[in-house]
């Protein structure tokens, strides 16, 4: 899936003393070896505890995946965006060797470096995300649909509330629900978290709603951690996991977005550019 130049270069760099920077935001360490290595090994057992018929499988594992594209930093963005390997899109593609998989992607971010790997497959990657013309990795628009039609973008403006966000996950389910997957892969990221990382105001209530859709599809899956840095890790996270175990969320919590806002999500997500 990655260049075997991009896999040397990585274990070359990490076996010095390290810490060195790959770019302005991605380094490695002689830690990441051994955490990559673990990954793997997390991979390979989410994918045994998925053919042996165990409904959900979730990997905490870090670095996260979705911006490593084939030879590193993709569809020319300007940085790896904290990851190194593609965990989600590893496990697509392996899934996909003889099952119908589709990859969802709810990372504040575009899933660029899974864009670029899935790009000529039949696998269908839907993706929701910040605007790209506001935020890295600058890529992710919905006219950018793949060589078959299977890279779907779906975007939020910045600011978008529960509101918007629960309506881009029901777009996106109208997809996956046609595509008729039988397995999902999930890049579950939180910081859209309302204070996490940017102005995105999504709280319990829109993490929950994600959370409960995949649990509603009824097909085995696997997600796996992207970004969260804050109180998306602490409250976004947990509430996902409640969501995809069926518990009940409190609707207390939740953000609702302007008239001015819904314009705009309705605006971005024409197909035309
Ligand atoms: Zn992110």
């Amino acid at each position: 899936m990655h260049s075997k130049d991009y896999i040397e270069k990585i274990y070359r760099i990490a076996e010095s003393a390290g810490p060195i920077f790959l770019d302005p935001d991605t380094y490695v360490t002689n830690g990441t070896i051994q955490a990559l290595n673990r990954l793997a090994g997390a991979v390979r057992e989410a994918i045994e505890l998925v053919s042996q018929g165990e409904s959900r499988v979730f990997i905490l594992g870090r670095p996260p995946g979705h911006h490593a594209g084939i030879k590193g930093p993709a569809l020319g963005a300007p940085t790896l965006g904290f990851c190194i390997f593609n965990t989600a899109g590893v496990i697509a593609k392996m899934l996909a060797k003889s099952a119908k998989v589709t990859v969802l992607d709810f990372d504040l971010h575009h899933g660029n470096g899974t864009q670029e790997i899935l790009w000529n497959t039949e696998i269908l990657h839907v993706d929701i995300h910040q605007d790209p013309s506001t935020i890295y990795p600058g890529t992710g628009f919905p006219w950018q649909k793949g060589a078959n039609d299977n890279l779907i973008n779906i975007l939020l403006p910045p600011g978008a509330g529960d509101d918007i966000f629960i309506d881009a996950v029901d777009r996106a389910f109208e997809k996956i629900v046609e595509y008729d997957p039988e397995f999902l892969v999930v890049s579950a990221g939180f910081d859209a978290y309302y204070n996490d990382y940017t102005v995105m105001r999504i709280t319990d209530r829109g993490f929950h709603y994600v959370g409960s859709k995949i649990r509603d599809m009824r097909v085995p899956v696997i997600a796996v951690l992207e970004g969260g840095y804050s109180i998306g890790l602490s409250k976004g996270l947990p509430a996902f996991v409640r969501g995809l175990i069926g518990e009940a969320q409190s609707m207390v919590d939740s953000t609702s977005s302007s008239d001015v806002l819904w314009d705009r999500y309705r605006r971005l997500n024409r197909v035309s550019p």
